[in-house]
């Protein structure tokens, strides 16, 4: 039963991933998601349905347009595999039995659509839209809202507080940090992506979350200078880091702060 509903999430993931494929592609362009299909970015030829299929179409096509030949960026099979693998791994990581236990898998769900989305992004544009950032504040909310309602006996307020209160925090280094360097070490959207991380986090996850960040920011980073992809001058888009920070903080935040604590 498990893997037949870990699957399930894992096909739902990969289809979302292809959905935040084509928002992100259409955002950075000003074009709407709502309106007409799909077309390649080479020779604008409309894609079939069966052009279209997440994974699938990438591999019968061998990563190449149907109709102009022209290579089909990595990108698309890569973010819809990603999902397919977060989708299932946060299926794993609740296995909800209860009703409210179901209604914080979703939200993580909703809240990794807007995050894979803003992910593409900022990796491609250094841009974390408010279009995404807003309602993905508002689902981290809801999660720190549920947490509370979850953690005891009846509504638990210090939950919330502590949520709220280390949501403030963090925002408030990172608006020192944005403004102290003008915008150099970190942009403004970062600063709204640190209030997801506050609110959807709990305390140990949360440290756990900034200080992966940090660890994956720097190998990333360096790895750019050295295999020469960047210089030092270029600008790295910071929120990738902190959306996979936030990842690894969710999933093996507490243990990774428990085993840390007992070195002491
Ligand atoms: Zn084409």
């Amino acid at each position: 039963m498990i893997l037949t509903i870990t699957l399930m999430f894992a096909l739902i993931g990969v289809i979302m991933g292809s959905f935040c494929n084509a928002w992100a592609y259409r955002l950075l362009r000003g074009e709407s998601i709502a309106k007409g299909r799909s077309k390649c970015p080479h020779c604008h030829h409309q894609l079939a349905w069966y052009d279209n299929i997440p994974l699938l179409s990438y591999i019968l096509l061998w990563g190449k347009c149907r109709y102009c030949k022209k290579p089909i960026s990595a990108q698309y099979p890569l973010v819809e595999l990603a999902s397919g693998l977060l989708f299932a791994g946060l299926y794993l990581f609740f296995i909800p039995a209860t009703n409210l236990q179901w209604l914080m898998l979703i939200l993580w769900c909703l809240l990794s659509v807007f995050l894979i989305t803003s992910f593409i992004t900022d990796w491609l544009e250094l841009i974390l839209p408010d279009n995404y950032m807003v309602p993905a504040i508002v689902v981290s909310l809801l999660i720190a809202l549920l947490a509370s309602y979850t953690s005891g006996q009846g509504f638990v307020w210090n939950v919330l507080f502590g949520r709220i209160l280390q949501a403030g925090i963090f925002v408030a280094i990172y608006c020192a940090l944005y403004f102290g360097s003008k915008g150099k070490f970190i942009g403004d959207g970062d600063i709204r992506l640190a209030a997801v991380l506050g609110l959807a986090l709990a305390l140990p996850q949360l440290l756990v979350a900034v200080f992966a960040t940090y660890v994956i920011g720097a190998a990333i980073g360096s790895f750019c200078i050295i295999s020469k992809l960047k210089t030092r001058k270029d600008v790295i888009a910071f929120g990738p880091f902190l959306i996979i920070g936030l990842y690894i903080g969710l999933f093996w935040g507490e243990q990774i702060a428990r085993w840390y604590l007992h070195l002491f």
